[in-house]
């Protein structure tokens, strides 16, 4: 495990700097409460910095072909492959998720390098001739110049690759501003970038929290921010961000339904809802929070859901056969055990209690054990409110249609999955639910690189999203030529 210096330093126009403020964040494993170093907390003039050495560097780089460009990335997934392991163990020890959790958050954020290599193809314009006689029309993509980056603490290596490989291969420069509670995964990957050849400015990294974030929405030289956190700054960084011209992706928080028709393979819908309610402690914006049981699925998913929760083996996420770490602060800790609370003071009934969890040897972490909140009443604190830790409030319902009211009555639309063996019902969810993105038989459906990370509702606040061919779209602007050439004054020239 690499050590890391005692505050942690930005990255702006290829070198490190110390950031100017003093004012500073303990970094802390949310297992072991051990401290592993301090963020700073940048201040306006930081960020202003990084963003005037991405401006300088911008007229040089959207001028290097775009198969030039892509040949970073390539660079970039070889160097994050060869760190592959030191990576997901930052993940796990500043952000308490299980190794094989961090590891596959890593792998995804290596897929989106992967997909964003192919950038030459997916930035092409179009061209039709003869729009009339004569006449020719093209749209040409072109960067749209700094490109500002901010993301959660839940998956520190993740998420700020659904924009970041996409922005620079389009030929823009980038300022990331990782979450102050997790900095460590991104301040390595800076340093892995930092070995490779990509000039100075391109990528840039600023530490801190919601100072430094208002300073990027406010800044002129950001062209687009690109934001990923909860509902209630996900509506603050779109609105101030478009109040000063920029373009705005922000994805917000989320209230996942998962619906259990008395069809389904029950075993199956349970293993794989309770992987998508209690993995990563619950902190996963697609984790499973509700589950809406029709018919006569109650009672067997409720005995089967509760006796999953308590088999789950909660501790320290770098030791063997551990399946679900802490939450990421005590903080955190106190809020989900207050929701618990309140969820049973309105009606809900405890299948499963995990408050008060102490683990053996980590008697300082932040652990909660998966809980099961059954018969949760529509329209109650637990049935409406993101609770961000392992959780799983149930409800049931007579029919189908029943079921799909009661996903789209939630204020959120980032997920909803459904499980079946009948395929008329799946298509009526499919085309019924008003979410982002839908699983069938899946528990966590979150999208692949090159598909869209969608989200609708309080969920999301823009048009395109991030990955894929719509963060092409986001990262570029088009312009559109209409052409006319006639009357050559070239001797070897002759029109026939
Ligand atoms: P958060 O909103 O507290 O923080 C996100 C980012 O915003 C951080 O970088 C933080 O520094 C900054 N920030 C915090 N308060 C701010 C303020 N008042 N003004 C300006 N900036 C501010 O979110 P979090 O707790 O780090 O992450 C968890 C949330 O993110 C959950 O709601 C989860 O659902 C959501 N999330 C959503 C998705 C998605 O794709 N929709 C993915 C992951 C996480």
């Amino acid at each position: 495990m690499m050590s890391f210096p005692q505050i942690l330093p930005n990255y702006i126009g290829g070198a490190w700097h110390n950031a100017g403020s003093d004012a500073s964040l303990e970094i802390h494993d949310p297992a072991t409460a051990e401290a592993l170093a301090e963020v700073p907390l940048s201040t306006a003039q930081d960020v202003d910095e990084a963003c005037r050495a991405a401006a300088a560097a911008l007229p040089a780089w959207r001028r290097v072909p775009p198969i030039e460009r892509v040949q970073f990335l390539f660079k970039l997934k070889a160097q994050l492959e060869e760190h592959f392991e030191d990576l997901s163990r930052i993940v796990t020890r500043e952000c308490g998720k299980t190794l094989n959790e961090a590891r596959g958050e890593m792998r995804r954020a290596i897929d989106n390098v992967e997909c964003a290599c192919g950038i030459p193809r997916m930035m092409q314009g179009d061209i039709l001739e003869d729009i009339a006689q004569g006449i020719d029309e093209l749209t040409i993509r072109q960067p749209v110049g700094v490109c500002g980056i901010i993301s959660p603490f839940n998956f520190p290596g993740m998420i700020p690759f659904w924009f970041l490989p996409y922005a620079i291969a389009c030929g823009n420069t980038v300022v990331v501003k990782p979450s102050e509670r997790v900095p460590l995964t991104m301040y390595r990957v800076m340093q892995l970038i930092d070995e490779l050849d990509l000039p100075a400015g391109v990528m840039n990294l600023v530490n801190g929290g919601r100072e430094s974030v208002e300073a990027m929405l406010d800044h002129p030289t950001i062209k687009a921010i690109s934001f990923v956190g909860s509902t209630e700054v996900a509506r603050i960084v779109y609105s101030r961000g478009a109040a000063s011209g920029k373009r705005v992706q922000a994805q917000g928080g989320a209230k996942n339904p998962v619906i259990v028709l008395p069809d389904a393979d029950l075993d199956k819908a349970v293993a794989i809802t309770a992987e998508s309610a209690f993995g990563c402690a619950g902190q996963r914006c697609l984790a499973a929070s509700l589950a809406v049981t029709v018919g006569e699925a109650r009672e067997p998913f409720v005995a089967a859901m509760s006796e999953a929760a308590r088999q789950r083996v909660v501790g320290y996420g770098l030791e063997d056969d551990v399946q679900m770490g802490p939450v990421i602060t005590p903080q955190s800790r106190q809020r989900i055990e207050g929701l618990i609370d309140t969820a049973t003071r309105e009606g809900a009934r405890l299948a499963v209690d995990g408050r008060g969890a102490v683990i053996s040897g980590y008697e300082k972490g932040n652990f909660i054990k998966p809980t099961v909140l059954n018969d949760v009443a529509p329209g109650s604190t637990a049935a409406r409110t993101e609770i961000f830790g392992p959780v799983l409030s149930v409800m049931h319902v007579q029919s189908v249609g029943d079921a799909i009211a009661l996903v789209n009555s939630g204020s959120y639309g980032n997920m909803a999955c459904l499980f079946t063996r009948d395929g008329a019902a799946a298509r009526r969810f499919r085309y019924e639910a008003e979410v982002g993105n839908i699983g069938i038989n899946i528990g966590v459906a979150a999208p692949t690189a090159p598909f869209p990370f969608s989200g609708w509702k309080d969920s999301f606040f823009g048009v395109l999203h991030g990955q894929g061919q719509h963060a092409v779209d986001f990262f570029t602007q088009t312009k559109v030529v209409v052409e006319r050439w006639v009357g050559s004054t070239l001797s070897v020239f002759k029109a026939s």
